[in-house]
């Protein structure tokens, strides 16, 4: 028994309710018996200095009720005053039970819910959420956790998703590998150099993804800590042309970086940025056809410093450019994976950039009007007016 109501709260909160009334009843009949001969004698004797009540051949002094016919008057009120007084504990108990069992239950229902719902939660059942009803803690306990449910639910729905893409990336290289290599053990692909340089080209693109994935999901896991420095953003752009010059005139396009004169330091962690920029960049050239260019610029725009990388490339339609951080994916899938690209790039650029305090946005007029690439990051702390 003490252990069944040890285990429930509903009975612990209905008992500890039960023994409030018990004391409150306990103190209410003692403190009135305690009280009532001398509240009574008062009484009488205050109507009997008005002349209301004769005053007794007996005398009512202190103690006086207990002489003549006082006595008899003295237990008729105190009998009467005890019945009401009975009547009124025994109402009074049975709306105090009622209002006890109510409250009891309306502390536990939604304690209950939410504990049946995390039971159904741990089965996988994440779609699961309580029902709120008020603005208190409980109700503030029940928004919680069916917020930490949603995220539960959103982060399993990543885990699915990202496991099918994996296993649709890989498939398509491993296909192609174990197609040819067939084509090779049965005599119908001739076992030459060119041969060779597809299945290792294959081969390529499967490393390219694992590595890709590994760095996405260091970064996604924040793995490597970023260290923010003032970047001086001239330099970096100067780097940046310098490492691709020889790639954009082998292509036939123009490439142009410039920042604005006497631009100041950016806050960033400078290998993530030139990581970022490197990555836009090489995108640009690879969506850019020979005769386009490329312009890298950047500017002071408030307290931030925006470095574009614009091209003249073939665009991103609307439908595809809310999409392009998404891992994944690619707004021309055909075009993309024949370079090797996994659609992850721009993922990671973002969490790079953002993990550094900064934005990364993309816009395009669309299909043929080229795209444009925006970082926005700090100034480094007391070079800009109103920096960190
Ligand atoms: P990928 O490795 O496939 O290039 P990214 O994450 O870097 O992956 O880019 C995602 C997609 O965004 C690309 O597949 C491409 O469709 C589109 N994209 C990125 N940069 C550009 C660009 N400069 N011009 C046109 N499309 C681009």
């Amino acid at each position: 028994m003490i252990r069944a109501i040890r285990n429930k709260l509903g009975a612990k909160l209905f008992i500890s309710y039960l023994l409030v009334l018990l004391i409150a009843v306990f103190i209410l009949v003692s403190a009135t018996q305690v009280s009532l001969p001398g509240a009574f004698d008062r009484h009488l004797a205050g109507m009997a200095d008005k002349g209301g009540f004769p005053q007794s051949p007996h005398g009512m002094g202190p103690g006086g009720r207990a002489q003549g016919m006082m006595p008899d008057l003295y237990r008729g009120f105190r009998d009467s005053f005890n019945e009401a007084l009975a009547v009124s504990v025994v109402v009074a108990t049975m709306a105090a039970l009622g209002v006890s069992l109510f409250f009891s239950r309306s502390v536990v229902a939604p304690l209950r819910a939410m504990m049946q719902a995390s039971q159904r939660i741990a089965e996988g059942h994440y779609a699961e959420r309580v029902r709120i009803d008020g603005h208190d803690e409980l109700a503030q306990l029940g928004v919680h956790f069916n917020q930490m449910t949603e995220r539960l639910e959103q982060t399993e729905q990543m885990r699915r998703q990202l496991i099918g893409d994996v296993s649709h990336e890989l498939r398509t290289p491993l296909t192609t590998i174990k197609g040819m290599m067939e084509g090779l053990v049965d005599g119908v692909l001739p076992g030459n150099a060119d041969t060779y340089e597809l299945i290792h080209k294959e081969a390529d693109r499967l490393i390219r993804l694992v590595e890709d994935l590994q760095e996405l999901s260091r970064v996604e896991a924040g793995a490597d800590p970023i260290r923010l420095t003032a970047v001086d953003v001239t330099t970096l752009l100067a780097t940046l042309e310098k490492r691709f010059r020889a790639q954009f005139a082998a292509k036939g396009v123009g490439l142009s970086c410039r920042a604005s004169s006497g631009l100041p330091p950016v806050s960033a962690d400078e290998d993530r940025l030139l990581q970022v920029m490197v990555n836009l960049v090489g995108n640009a050239l690879q969506y850019t056809p020979n005769q386009g260019t490329v312009t890298v610029t950047a500017s002071l725009v408030g307290r931030n410093i925006e470095i574009k990388v614009a091209d003249t490339g073939i665009g991103i339609s609307p439908e595809h450019l809310p999409h392009i951080f998404t891992r994944f994916y690619r707004a021309d899938p055909s075009r993309s994976r024949q370079s090797g690209g996994s659609g992850i790039g721009l993922t990671v650029a973002r969490h790079l950039i953002e993990a550094q305090g900064g934005r990364l946005v993309a816009a395009s007029d669309g299909e043929g009007q080229g795209s444009t690439f925006i970082v926005m990051l700090p100034g480094a702390a007391g070079t800009v007016a109103g920096a960190r």
